[in-house]
């Protein structure tokens, strides 16, 4: 796995702003805009259920699984939705342990 900070081409900062954009019948967008110059840094697309907010809940992960137009049980959509949080926690500790290593390094 190799991690990577997205900076600001522009100004080399990576005090960045991600606007999430959604418009029924697209995938969601991410728009990144560095906070010190402005300047338009990247957009992205999100893979139909591809984003996990944590913090937000079961609530909000159902809303994104009624948009991504998946349909299944509720029961179903629990276990996924247990899966995505503990997958995404343990991947997220991943990504920081290999930061801080390549950190450390420089
Ligand atoms: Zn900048």
């Amino acid at each position: 796995m190799v991690v990577h900070v997205q900076k600001c081409q522009k100004c080399l900062s990576n005090n960045l702003k991600n606007i999430l954009s959604r418009k029924a019948g697209q995938a969601d967008r991410v728009y990144v805009q560095c906070q010190d110059c402005n300047e338009f840094v990247a957009s992205y697309k999100i893979a139909p259920l591809g984003y996990y907010h944590h913090g937000k809940g079961f609530e909000s992960f159902l809303r994104g699984v009624h948009r991504s137009g998946e349909f299944m049980s509720g029961r179903r959509v629990k276990h996924l939705f247990e899966k995505r949080k503990s997958g995404a926690i343990e991947s997220f500790q991943k990504v920081l342990k290999l930061l801080e290593a390549r950190d450390e390094e420089e």
